[in-house]
């Protein structure tokens, strides 16, 4: 495994890894808390999103309500107004009703303006000043009746006057009309915009029409005081509605206290108040829608009571059921979707019994309820995104760029890069975390491991100096004989193989010797002592300079010399041969009683082959064997 190809993979895949690694972090991170923050979004969503669908409900409901309460206030001060004006009146008639003044009064105001039918005078209506007191906006119509008036009648109508002069002023804001009807067909107006009294039909008989004739003793038994339903006031030319007061003392009834509220008046305070999106409307219980800004016209041009029946648009149909199927034991109901894509409130307004209805579109309804959550989610999104930059941010930078770079110390530290992992400037900022102390251990490490690699190397090298010295022991040893310590055979062959290598080099002298009877000298002597005898005879030889003594074999001495002559060399052996002779070691059987030695001595041809040389030499050596040994040749 060659580790120098594998760097730049390595390298690459680091790189690749340290990226994975916070990708992998970050996504995982994401993931949960994405998947966490949804969950809990959606929750919060959806609960919150119900309680904003109720809220704004309940805020129409209560916008409305203020509405319809402030217009039942208004019908509930209407009521007490007309107490107030039949209290009044019941007062002043009993402190007044024998009192001359007001018949003669009546007398002087009054005038027969048709046959049996007596008005006011105009100028009450104009403005007049009458003793003490200014009258304005009053007229008196006197229809025709059966019986003449009375001076109890008259003066009954000129107390009435007074009283109406008196209050009516204070409630021109609040209702279109204050009146008085008697049930003797008359009938006192306060009016600022009509002199109904001045106008109304000669052969008007009021207790004809079921607005007065409902406070009729015979029609109302319980004197009860109320208001009519819907009708169109002809004679007034507007939708009207009345409140009806009836007054009697001592069994008679005297009169009624009666208000005129206009219906454009209640739809500009009730129905008006629509916005755009929503559609109001209201209907009394006797299956009659009051008002509805779209019927308007219609219903103006139906001049009459609006029947729901009569009316184009089965949604009123519809809306009517509805109030009947769920308004029968409560004030308000709210149903969604029972028309489709609507939201239906209805609301009772007390007093009146009347319904109110608004339409609101569901899905605005449901689109503004919406809007909060869905911020508040999108905001809760932005931030946990926000939060995740952070996240990336922080774990890049404390995480994966020291994991990164502890990668790479790891790495040089595979690759035995020890010195650069020990002088490497990374992390410097990281020495108090983890980090910091991983740096530090890698740093021990890779200086343990730099120190244990020298150390290494140190004992490789010692070892191989050794293991040298050893092999060159060895080849030494190689070649040399072990009993004589003259090179063997091994280096002879060695020195003859270079010495024909190079041939031109030298000129060398081979001398071949073999000792002398030396088989009856070991038979004789016994062969330890032939072997000291050889040791002798090699330590002598050995002792000649500028030559090289070999072991050639068994008792055979092998020499080079640089010696190119052949006198000179004969000279050598004859020396070689002497001194072996001086060694003077006994040997009976031989010829000189001492142990001799015999030389054939070869001048070396280069050129020929070493077996030719060794075969020339050994020749000469059989020469001198021949001739009785202990002589050259
Ligand atoms: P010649 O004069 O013809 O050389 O007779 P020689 O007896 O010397 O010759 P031969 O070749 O017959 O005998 C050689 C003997 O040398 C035989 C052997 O016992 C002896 N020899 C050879 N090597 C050693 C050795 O290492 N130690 C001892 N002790 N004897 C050896
Ligand atoms: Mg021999
Ligand atoms: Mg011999």
């Amino acid at each position: 495994m060659g580790r120098f190809p594998m760097r730049n993979p390595l390298h690459n895949r680091r790189v690749r890894f340290s990226r994975r690694l916070t990708t992998h972090l970050l996504v995982r991170i994401s993931f949960w808390s994405l998947l966490a923050v949804l969950i809990i979004t959606t929750i919060g969503f959806v609960i919150s999103y119900k309680h904003a669908k109720e809220a704004l409900i309940t805020a129409l409901i209560e916008d409305t309500n203020q509405h319809l309460a402030r217009e039942s206030e208004h019908f509930r001060t209407v009521e007490q107004s007309a107490t107030v004006l039949a209290e009044r009146f019941l007062t002043r008639y009993q402190e007044f009703i024998n009192d001359d003044r007001f018949q003669e009064r009546f007398d002087r105001w009054y005038t027969e303006t048709e046959p049996g039918v007596v008005r006011l005078q105009p100028e009450f209506y104009d403005g007049i000043r009458q003793g003490e007191t200014w009258f304005e906006n009053i007229t008196v119509f006197a229809g025709p009746r059966t019986n003449a008036i009375s001076d109890e009648l008259k003066a009954r109508v000129t107390i009435a006057q007074y009283v109406l002069n008196e209050l009516a002023p204070a409630w021109l804001q609040k209702v279109k009309n204050t009146h008085i009807s008697m049930p003797e067909n008359i009938m006192l107006v306060y009016s600022e915009t009509q002199p109904w009294g001045l106008v109304a039909a000669a052969d008007l008989v009021i207790t004809d029409y079921s607005v007065v004739q409902s406070t009729l003793m015979e029609y109302n038994p319980e004197r009860k005081p109320g208001w009519t339903g819907l009708y169109y006031d002809l004679s007034a030319d507007f939708w009207t509605i009345t409140y009806q007061h009836p007054v009697d003392y001592q069994g008679q009834h005297l009169m009624n206290a009666s208000y005129d509220i206009a219906l454009s008046d209640i739809i500009d305070r009730v129905i008006q108040y629509q916005s755009d999106s929503d559609k109001r409307m209201l209907f009394n219980t006797k299956g009659q829608l009051i008002a509805s800004p779209e019927t308007l016209s219609e219903s103006y041009q139906q001049r009459g009571v609006l029947d729901i029946d009569k009316l184009s648009n089965p949604e009123y149909k519809a809306i009517y059921q509805l109030i009947e199927a769920h308004g029968a034991d409560t004030d308000h109901f709210v149903l969604r979707n029972a028309l489709p894509g609507e939201l239906l409130i209805g609301q009772k307004i007390s007093g009146l019994n009347w319904w109110h209805v608004t339409l609101y579109p569901y899905s605005q309804v449901q689109l503004q309820a919406l809007q909060g959550p869905l911020r508040i989610s999108l905001a809760t999104i932005g931030l946990l995104i926000f939060i995740l930059l952070i996240v990336y941010w922080l774990v890049s930078r404390h995480v994966s760029r020291p994991l990164r770079q502890l990668a790479n110390m790891a790495m040089m530290i595979g690759e035995k890069n020890y010195a650069d992992v020990i002088s490497s400037k990374h992390l410097q900022e990281h020495v108090r975390s983890e980090v910091g102390l991983l740096v530090r251990s890698f740093r021990t490490m890779a200086s343990r491991l730099l120190a244990h690699q020298q150390n290494l190397e140190k004992l490789v090298a010692d070892r191989t100096a050794q293991l040298a010295a050893a092999n060159e022991a060895l080849e030494q040893m190689a070649h040399l004989d072990g009993l004589t310590g003259l090179r063997n055979r091994r280096a002879f062959d060695k020195d003859m193989a270079r010495l024909s290598a190079h041939p031109h080099d030298t000129n060398t002298t081979l001398l071949l010797g073999d000792l002398d009877k030396f088989k009856p000298f070991n038979d004789n002597y016994g062969h330890q002592a032939g072997d000291e005898a050889l040791k002798n005879v090699a330590k002598c030889l050995a002792n000649f300079e500028q030559v090289r003594v070999y072991r050639y074999g068994g008792e055979e001495i092998a020499v080079l010399a640089d010696v190119a002559d052949y006198t000179a060399a004969k000279q050598l052996a004859e020396a070689m041969c002497k001194a072996v002779f001086d060694l003077n070691i006994a040997h009976k059987h031989c010829e000189h009683k001492r142990l001799t030695i015999s030389f054939g001595v070869h001048l070396v041809v280069n050129d020929s082959s070493i077996e030719a040389n060794i075969q020339a030499v050994d020749k000469q050596l059989y020469e001198a064997k021949k001739a009785g040994g202990n002589c050259v040749r």
